[in-house]
């Protein structure tokens, strides 16, 4: 999953930075208000973590702006402890919910969780698929019920096609979940990945959708 950190204050962005990608989530962090539409504009986020009181434009205008583009990225916003008509707004701007400054961290990684999978159209938490299970909050992974040990990039390339069987994702897709802007990208990086996730949960787990991409088929 791909998140876009919008935070200006240098700890605290780069505390948060850390804590995501040690979670295995791939993340690009800006720092102010036109960063982040530039960014919004130009890749595909699975979630924002949006900060309000931010330079160059403020954050609430960067949601409006994202909500009047018909973007339906969830976006989280992350407001200041005392400011309840900060949250009413940014909520009635297009948030799908908020964490209250300083937040605690693993709060902050529960309700992406919750909105990931709302945006996913699921409501349980854990992805269970013939005999595979992905549980997002413990990062376990276990095939008929045995445990298996997934690199985070293997995780980062089964975890958007377990989420939705039947639906293929291009390898460009698959990419954008693997990596941030600094990160590079080697052309077989994806096949690679899922040749991984194939040897340690089974080679009909993901099959290949030749000139499309891959799946992990309904049935
Ligand atoms: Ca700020």
């Amino acid at each position: 999953m791909r998140l876009l950190l919008v935070e200006d204050d240098a700890m605290i962005g780069e505390a948060v930075l850390q804590v995501l990608r040690a979670e295995h989530y791939a993340v690009d962090w800006v720092r102010d208000g036109a960063m982040a539409d530039a960014a919004l504009l130009g890749e595909h986020y699975d979630l924002v973590l949006l900060d309000l009181g931010l330079p160059k434009r403020d954050g609430l205008e960067v949601l409006r702006a994202l909500r009047a583009r018909r973007a339906t990225v969830p976006v989280l916003v992350a407001t200041a402890r005392d400011a309840v008509g900060d949250r009413i707004a940014g909520l009635d701007a297009g948030a799908d919910d908020y964490v209250v400054k300083p937040y605690d961290i693993d709060e902050l990684l529960a309700r992406i969780r919750a909105l990931l999978r709302r945006s996913a159209g699921r409501g349980e938490p854990v992805f269970e698929h013939k005999g595979v299970s992905l549980n997002p909050a413990t990062r376990e992974a276990t095939v008929q019920g045995q445990p298996v040990s997934l690199s985070a990039r293997e995780w980062a390339v089964l975890e958007p096609l377990l989420a939705r069987p039947g639906a293929v994702l291009s390898r460009a897709q698959l990419e954008e979940k693997l990596y941030s802007w600094k990160d590079d990208i080697s052309s077989n990086a994806v096949e690679v990945y899922i040749h991984g996730v194939r040897k340690k949960l089974g080679a009909d787990l993901i099959q290949t959708v030749r000139g499309l991409g891959y799946v992990v088929p309904k049935e």
